[in-house]
């Protein structure tokens, strides 16, 4: 057994079955053995691949994306660039160099990084080392100074804790993890938890026996802060992620090691741990500021030209080349594989005008 596994039994021997969020918060981030913080999980060699470090043209369109919404902020002098988990650094390098088409939001940008491994600090200072900004991080968006913001979130809100209740006549039950004969388990709780609250209304109204709520605080939180420093300061923030776009009661906790499924109690630390974001829950959580969306990725990054761009990349390129980028651009589009999971939220300052990609409402799943 592994040491965070030794650890995690221990701490239930002691006191009683801990929440699947406890589980979760201490897979993924216990200072020594979480996920995130002994390795590099990203990549064609790592446990998966996210947009950014599929295609360069990614974080290239969101860094345009970014120069418009500081055009229609009025162009502030100094703003906040702040990224939630930058992974590699490659969106925030990849959208800095885009965003070189005008120097002055160059000039007026200093980059915020919250990120709570230090492997992945190491690896986004390295990558940002040119990008020609000056770069703080952080561990939480509160230490973030105060002033006009704009925010970039891809793939962080999936890897937020979540809490998962079930349905029962007697009301919603948290599923707990607890130990026994050498392994993890789930078992109900039997009694009422504080993060049932949480559960909103609609789902209890609809909920079936044995229907799964999840909840993830965090996530609440963050984007109510995110929503509440935009409607004091301005400005304006672009959530990126696999999810739904109203309550869902389905099972989304999973687990990922070699681009494969993992069963996610067999080997906490060892394995990505995530669940689909709930984006109805932030846009009601970031209602102080503008919302917009949420839409699917597909119709997002086609909006912003990104056929057009892969065309643009293929003309200089070898025609095995140009054959990746053609493949990378349906990836991130097309509905069979990213274009339709993955959806797109920007929450905005409520006087602003409406972000680019987000112009006509469109129907999502
Ligand atoms: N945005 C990157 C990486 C996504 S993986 C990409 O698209 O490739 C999630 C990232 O969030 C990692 O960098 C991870 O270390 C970081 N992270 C996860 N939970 C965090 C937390 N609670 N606080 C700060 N960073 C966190």
């Amino acid at each position: 057994m592994s040491t965070l596994a030794q650890f995690l039994a221990r701490r239930i021997a002691l006191q009683g079955p801990i929440s699947i969020a406890t589980y979760m918060a201490e897979a993924l981030g216990h200072p020594q053995h979480g996920y995130y913080m002994r390795q590099d999980p990203f990549g064609r060699d790592g446990d998966f691949i996210t947009a950014p470090e599929i295609s360069q043209m990614f974080g290239e369109l969101i860094g345009l994306w970014c120069v418009e919404m500081w055009r229609l902020m009025d162009q502030p002098t100094r703003f906040q660039l702040v990224e939630l988990g930058p992974g590699r650094g490659s969106l925030m390098a990849d959208a800095l160099r885009a965003a070189r088409v005008r120097p002055e939001f160059h000039s007026a940008a200093s980059a915020h990084l919250i990120e709570s491994s230090p492997a992945l600090r190491a690896l986004q200072q390295q990558r940002l080392q040119h990008a020609g900004v000056g770069i703080t991080w952080h561990d939480d968006l509160v230490q973030v100074p105060a002033g006009p913001m704009i925010l970039i979130a891809n793939e962080f809100f999936d890897a937020l804790p979540i809490h998962q209740f079930e349905r029962r006549p007697e009301g919603w039950r948290e599923r707990m993890v607890s130990f026994a004969d050498d392994k993890f388990t789930l078992a109900l709780n039997r009694h009422v938890t504080p993060q049932a609250v949480l559960i909103p209304e609609a789902l209890t109204r609809a909920a079936p026996a044995g229907a799964i709520a999840e909840i993830c605080p965090a996530g609440i939180a963050i984007a109510a802060a995110i929503a509440d420093r935009i409607a004091e300061f301005g400005g304006a923030a672009l959530i990126i992620d696999y999810g739904h776009c109203r309550h869902s009661t389905a099972n989304t906790l999973q687990a990922m090691r070699n681009h494969a499924v993992h069963e996610f109690l067999a080997d906490p630390g060892g394995a990505d741990i995530t669940a689909h974001v709930d984006f109805a829950a932030l846009a009601d959580a970031a209602r102080a500021a503008g919302i917009h969306g949420p839409i699917s990725q597909g119709d997002f990054l086609r909006r912003l030209g990104i056929e057009f761009r892969a065309m643009q990349l293929s003309q200089r390129a070898t025609v095995a080349q140009a054959r990746d980028i053609d493949s990378a651009c349906k990836r991130l589009i097309d509905p069979s594989e990213m274009g339709t999971l993955f959806k797109v939220l920007a929450i905005s300052h409520p006087d602003m005008a409406v972000p680019p990609g987000f112009e006509q409402p469109v129907e999502t799943a």
